[in-house]
């Protein structure tokens, strides 16, 4: 079975050497010292090793099973389900007026991260749940969070997220379902949803869908789309759980991976709904909350990457295979490990290099999202938003590849399913399509995130790496060679970039758009060197204070060296390939494909 530990330490560090989160005028933020958070993620981790990674193999040989209407989940789910919201582990940022316990997001997100590294078809339960609790805790009525958000928080009823329909995924103008007004105020939901996760199961009492659909006599498209509360089990006045509601489960989708989460066909026959926020404003509502719905993703993407490199370092250490070719390391045995090889070394320093900027990367997203909303910074939104995109496109793309690269360790045994590293792998693919598949991402950061407000945001995103480059140079000439040279040269890369779209994607909106996919990767390694320079400054500070720890912050200097020489340089090859233009992508007609 695949091991998996919490990776607690370097969570520790970026949350206190890098990020100096008790050090932040944030409210709550104060809470979070090393012994605290040291003490919630010790605890996150046990649970994540004890009990969830335990059923990962579970759920993915079982799957879930559609019996009598109803989907029962893996055998160990439901307890393991329990203890989880025993641990109040469902509640950690959410609201106190609403049974919450109020921590920051960055709590949240570092204390998930165990959970989704050890299990992440698990995990979505309540990952889906925290997402439908925020959608209702910004726009719905007070009538409605006093109805559902406390039940939410504590996860004893879920929710769901219901967009994609047979017909329309991307383009959610093109949507279906119908909502009728009735005269009691509320609405009759009518259609079919496709692949919901954690459409229906056997761990909670109730299920909170939230279904967008479209009011008849409204606006056309996307405009006229409007967000909706559908319980599967309807509420009664006094809180009691009423009669059921018209939806039901089609059937469960057969998958490449998640198959302890159940994906379901949900079938709505004039179901009762509750309209949230104003009618028509559903897409609204569904933006808001979609910056921590992407970083969720990106968390996924890095965290199965996690957990698959832990399994390939033990399988190198462990599988003897030919000889160092400096000289036999173990002339004793019959051949030495494989780790020896330089190819396995550069494969395992990919991963290492990209899981650790990546968790950095994320952290550093969730603490943006609590300084936007605690303090109103609207440069942080804006450094959010513009960077949400890149935060989901590129860490999944690279968790996925950084999972195949693991299970290339395992050569032959990578491929047969009793390793279980071919789970990572197929897991981690759907991170890469849902929540807005990738090439949307990188639509959204060229097509409108890089233009928003005049610029303005990733303007203030090159200004932030130039006076953070300035500030820190001329100290140290090696880590000026090894870090901040080229993190320069790579944001150099990335405006150049911005600048031929601008200059080029007026005169043809495919000079930019053929760009963005290139531009998404970009921007992505620019976010991971700048946060491996600050992990690197933060290391280096520490050995100078006569840290105790010099082989775990002489560590984090090498890797970080690696990713600066051997990862950032992809910049040149996007910029290079984004320079050509539309010309090559767009040159054959359809029908020459
Ligand atoms: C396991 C699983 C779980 C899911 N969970 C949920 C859920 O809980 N709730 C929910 O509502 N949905 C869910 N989804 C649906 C998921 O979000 C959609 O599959 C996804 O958004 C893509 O939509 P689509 O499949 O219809 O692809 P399409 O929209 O048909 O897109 C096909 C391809 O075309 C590309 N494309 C489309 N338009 C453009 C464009 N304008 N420019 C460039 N490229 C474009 C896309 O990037 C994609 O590669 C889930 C899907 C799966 C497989």
């Amino acid at each position: 079975m695949p091991i998996y530990h919490a990776p607690t330490k370097d969570m520790q560090f970026v949350m206190h050497d890098v990020l100096k989160a008790s050090e932040q005028d944030i409210p709550g933020y104060d809470e979070l010292d090393r012994d605290f958070t040291a003490a919630v993620l010790e605890e996150s981790g046990k649970l994540a090793t004890e009990v969830l990674a335990p059923l990962n193999t579970v759920g993915d040989t079982e799957g879930c099973v559609l019996e009598n209407g109803v989907v029962r989940t893996p055998t160990g789910f439901k307890e393991a389900f329990d203890q989880m919201r025993d641990g109040g582990w469902t509640a950690l940022d959410c609201d106190p007026d609403y049974g919450g316990q109020g921590l920051p997001y960055l709590m949240h997100t570092a204390a998930q991260e165990p959970f989704v590294s050890a299990n992440m078809a698990f995990n979505m339960y309540q990952g889906l749940t925290h997402g439908a609790y925020t959608a209702i805790h910004i726009h719905g009525s007070e009538q409605q969070k006093q109805t559902y958000l406390p039940k939410m928080t504590t996860c004893e009823w879920t929710g769901t997220m219901n967009l994609t329909e047979p017909h329309c995924g991307t383009d959610l103008g093109l949507m279906r379902t119908k909502a009728v007004p009735q005269d009691d105020g509320t609405y009759q939901i009518s259609g079919q949803k496709i692949f919901i996760s954690a459409g229906d199961h056997d761990m909670a009492e109730n299920i909170i869908h939230l279904v967008l659909a479209k009011i008849p006599g409204g606006p056309d498209g996307i405009k006229g789309v409007s967000l909706f509360i559908v319980p599967k089990f309807l509420v009664n006045e006094d809180g009691s759980l009423g009669e059921r509601n018209g939806v039901s489960v089609g059937k469960i989708e057969e998958k490449m991976g998640i198959h302890g989460n159940s994906t379901c066909v949900m079938n709505y026959d004039e179901a009762t709904g509750y309209l949230v926020g104003e009618a028509h404003k559903g897409m609204r509502a569904m933006f808001t909350m979609m910056n921590e719905a992407r970083l969720g993703v990106g968390l996924q993407g890095y965290a199965q990457a996690e957990a698959a490199y832990q399994n390939a370092v033990a399988y190198a250490n462990d599988r003897l295979q030919g000889r160092d070719v400096t000289g036999a390391k173990y002339p004793e045995k019959a051949a030495d490990p494989i780790i020896v090889h330089p190819d396995i070394r550069r494969n395992l320093m990919d991963q290492k290099s990209f899981v650790e900027g990546a968790r950095a990367f994320t952290y550093w997203g969730a603490y943006l999202i609590d300084r936007a909303h605690k303090t109103d910074d609207a440069a942080a939104e804006g450094l959010i938003s513009l960077m949400t995109p890149v935060i989901k496109g590129f860490l999944t793309d690279k968790g996925f590849e950084m999972a195949v690269n693991a299970q290339q360790v395992y050569g032959g045994h990578g491929y047969i399913e009793e390793w279980g590293m071919s789970q990572f792998a197929r897991d981690a693919r759907i991170a890469m399509i849902y929540e807005g598949a990738n090439g949307i991402q990188a639509l959204d950061l060229v097509g409108r995130k890089l233009a928003q407000e005049g610029g303005k945001h990733v303007m203030a995103f090159f200004e932030m790496i130039k006076t953070f480059i300035k500030d820190n140079a001329g100290q140290d000439a090696a880590f000026d060679k090894d870090f901040l040279d080229p993190l320069k040269a790579a944001s150099k890369d990335l405006q150049t970039a911005g600048m031929y779209f601008m200059q080029n994607g007026m005169k043809n909106p495919n000079n930019a758009l053929s760009g963005s996919y290139d531009f998404m990767h970009m921007f992505g390694h620019v976010c991971l060197g700048y946060m491996w320079a600050r992990m690197g400054l933060a290391a280096r500070d520490a050995l100078a204070g006569g840290a105790s720890d010099t082989r775990f912050y002489e560590t984090k200097l090498a890797t970080g060296r690696y990713y600066m020489a051997r990862q950032l340089p992809a910049t040149a090859m996007h910029l290079a390939r984004i320079q050509t233009g539309a010309d090559t992508v767009m040159a054959l007609d359809a029908a020459n494909f």
